[in-house]
């Protein structure tokens, strides 16, 4: 029998939000997603109840970071199923704020970072870093917690906010967590869902490329162009997979690399029909 697990308070409002933290136990970590909760979102917040005493999740599907409305209104959604998760993984309190509430009339304030942003996702995507960054930081702040939790699956987003974070003096740690995978490698992700099965069967391309790229990193291959080379060749071995791009950057500013010196990250976002995945593999 499936053990009973509290269900965690639903907040919806940032005066209910404030409300709710001036009395909570500290530490506090904070996870914030966009919603259809998977073992991926799960391992973020077990890590985060592992490390806090009280879980703030916030689930929030922030229209400003999605550059394609199709893709927005396509968005899946399933608040009940994710407040269970969130309960059965250890949150305390689920925020999840209507885009009004998030976006008040009159709001007309933006956080756009800098060069970090330009490339990869962000040259893809025009206006999804802004997006991301203005409810990040509007999270942030209203839950001012200790630690907030995000996956390496969304490495340049990751990187993006430790920058803003760092820049705006905002004091919470920003905890990278490692990406959970299917058993044949398609990183989870919430648009998995909307794959066919055709589709879902060709995905995990996406890891058989970086592997190919690594593969030829471990045995001593130092051009870049020689492994984005191999993530080309493989991903072009899948008829339904179309790459938008293909990586191996600098991990710390994101430059394209001619000569791999030091750490390096892989990555890429290819589509399959509608649905647009990305991964990635840092290396050593
Ligand atoms: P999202 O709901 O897609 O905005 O994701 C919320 C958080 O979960 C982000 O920090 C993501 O990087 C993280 N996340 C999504 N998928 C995975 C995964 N497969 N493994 C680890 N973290 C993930």
């Amino acid at each position: 029998m499936a053990r009973p697990v509290a269900l965690p308070a639903v907040i919806r409002t940032r005066a209910d939000l404030h409300q709710a933290l001036s009395r909570a136990r500290r530490p506090l970590g904070l996870v914030p997603t966009m919603g259809a909760l998977h073992e991926g979102h799960v391992s973020l917040i077990e890590k985060a109840h592992a490390d806090n005493a009280t879980v703030l999740v916030t689930i929030f599907v922030n229209p400003r970071q999605f550059n394609e409305s199709a893709d927005f209104e396509a968005y899946p959604r399933d608040e009940a199923a994710d407040v269970r998760i969130c309960g059965a993984a250890g949150a305390s309190f689920v925020f999840i704020p209507s885009v009004e509430e998030i976006y008040p009339p009159g709001f007309q304030t933006s956080v756009r970072v800098g060069p970090l942003t330009e490339p990869l996702e962000g040259a893809a995507r025009p206006g999804h870093f802004e997006g991301v960054t203005t409810v990040v930081a509007i999270l942030l702040t209203l839950a001012g917690a200790e630690r907030a939790y995000f996956g390496q699956k969304d490495a340049q987003q990751l990187l993006v906010v430790r920058r803003m974070a760092q820049d705006l003096g905002i004091a919470t740690e920003i905890v990278a967590c490692p990406i959970v995978r299917e058993a044949d490698g398609l990183a989870l992700s919430s648009r998995n869902v909307r794959l066919t099965a055709a589709q879902r069967a060709a995905a995990p391309a996406l890891r058989r490329a970086l592997l190919a790229a690594r593969a030829r990193y471990d045995a001593g291959e130092r051009d870049a162009e020689i492994l984005r080379a191999a993530m080309r060749v493989t991903l072009a071995a899948e008829p339904l997979a179309a790459p938008e791009y293909v990586s191996c950057a600098d991990p710390a500013t994101l430059g394209e690399l001619d000569e791999i010196e030091g750490p390096a990250l892989l990555s890429m976002a290819v589509r399959f029909g509608a649905v647009r995945l990305i991964d990635n593999e840092p290396v050593p």
